[in-house]
């Protein structure tokens, strides 16, 4: 048999690169226990436009069909003013052909439900713990959990989000790794006729300086709200929905109105917007995926993709190499250069992200009407996202799902 002895593995995080790595080494005959914090599938979320590497694999993953079935297909992107007039727009099917591929608008908790459904039962899934002691002999890993028990393992993997606790336990404290970009971000949904109507069906942004919403029409008269504004601080507010009001309560249109309808702290997503670096990715048996070691950050738009790539590499890596350790370093070999482009060009577009003076704010909506001629679509996406990648792609055969 080709590959690593399948043995056991532990991924810490049933998020979206948790999940989708659960699937993969299934299918590559590894026995999987996935540990998650949460007591549950966790109901709220945020949009998420899926588009890239992680479009490519969930295609190979057997997923793309029920994405889009989850998804909901919006037409355009526009800046609105004030007033809700429209100053500017890009059509999401251009942005996706001009990257070589396509994209789903769909909901992160949808997402995580698709990536859920694909995992037959033998994948053990245990809620409501989290690992609070590591130690690798350089044989087995071990993983206290809270509760005391000990999971052993050929494999530990950390897929548990930008503040790991697996990183932290193993690589050490997260400071050493967080970048911050300078930026506060919120999510929430709610349901209001009037917001939904002023969407038009669509996702709209305010074409605002220090601080913007963006509102996306869901079903119904539900809407998914997202906010970043500038902030230097890198302590989290006591109450984020204060905080929310505060930033972007003079944006006009119907911001106010959505700022009203928040819903109480725990149904709001609230972070800092920060990127991971590390100079490597594992260390002994260990391996982080996902935002725990490549958080490309909101401004880049693709992380939940890049968690879905990522996972799909390391998988396919380890079911190529002939020991745990020769996949890891494949993998990082293969898919760091991804990631590192991903991050530099999302800090290179923090001043276009959220403008800081009125002469960038016209800059970005002439950006956004060029993306409208032929030729100019594709520069305007690749200074937007990075270059398209065949990471993905050019990977060979793969186990197909349910076999
Ligand atoms: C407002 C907003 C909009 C975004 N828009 C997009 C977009 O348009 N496109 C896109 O591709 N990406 C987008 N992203 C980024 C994307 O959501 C993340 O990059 C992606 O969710 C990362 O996936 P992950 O699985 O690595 O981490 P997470 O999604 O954070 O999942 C980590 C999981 O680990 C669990 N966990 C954490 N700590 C522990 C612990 N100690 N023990 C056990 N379990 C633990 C968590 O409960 C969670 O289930 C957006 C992010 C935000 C905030």
């Amino acid at each position: 048999m080709n590959g690593v002895r399948r043995g056991r593995v532990v991924i810490v995080g049933a998020g979206i690169a948790g999940l989708s790595l659960a699937q993969r080494l299934d299918q590559h005959g590894w026995r999987v226990v996935v540990v998650e914090r949460a007591p549950g599938p966790r109901p709220q979320g945020y949009m998420i436009d899926f588009f890239g590497p992680g479009y490519d694999a969930a295609e190979r993953m057997g997923l793309g069909p029920r994405l889009r079935e989850l998804g909901h297909h919006f037409t355009e992107a526009s800046l609105v003013d004030e007033h809700g007039r429209e100053r500017a727009s890009i059509s999401f099917a251009r942005f996706a052909e001009a990257l070589g591929g396509e994209l789903v608008s769909i909901m992160r908790p949808d997402l995580e439900r698709a990536l859920r459904e694909s995992l037959p039962d033998r994948v053990e899934v245990r809620h409501s713990t989290s690992p609070e002691a590591v130690t690798d002999d350089g044989r087995v890993v071990r993983v206290r959990l809270t509760g005391g028990e000990v999971l052993e393992a050929d494999l530990l993997v950390g897929a548990d989000g930008v503040h790991s606790t697996v990183r932290r336990l193993v690589f050490g404290e997260e400071e050493g790794y967080l970048r911050h970009l300078g930026f506060h971000t919120g999510a929430f949904t709610f349901e209001d006729a009037r917001v939904h109507a002023a969407t038009r069906g669509s996702f709209r942004l305010t074409d605002s300086l220090g601080a913007q919403m963006g509102l996306y029409a869901l079903e119904g008269d539900r809407v998914a709200a997202f906010t970043v504004h500038r902030s230097r601080d890198t302590r989290l507010p006591g109450d984020p929905r204060e905080a929310l009001r505060a930033a972007c309560s003079g944006l006009g249109w119907v911001v106010p109105r959505a700022l009203e309808l928040c819903p109480e702290p725990e149904r709001v997503y609230y972070d800092h917007v920060a990127q991971v670096e590390m100079e490597r990715w594992s260390r002994g048996r260990t391996v982080l995926v996902g935002d725990a070691c490549q958080a490309v950050s909101l401004l880049a738009g693709q992380g939940a993709s890049m968690g879905v790539g990522g996972s799909f590499v390391l998988g396919e890596e380890l079911a190529r190499a002939g020991s745990v350790g020769e996949g890891l370093e494949r993998f990082e070999r293969r898919w760091r250069p991804v990631v590192e482009e991903r991050q530099r060009v999302a800090r290179r577009g923090t001043s276009w992200f959220l403008p800081t003076t009125s002469g960038r704010l016209r800059l970005r909506r002439l950006f956004l009407r060029w993306s409208a001629l032929p030729g100019v679509d594709r520069w305007v996406a690749t200074s937007l996202s990075g270059k398209p990648s065949r990471v993905v792609k050019d990977l060979g055969p793969v186990a197909s799902p349910g076999s």
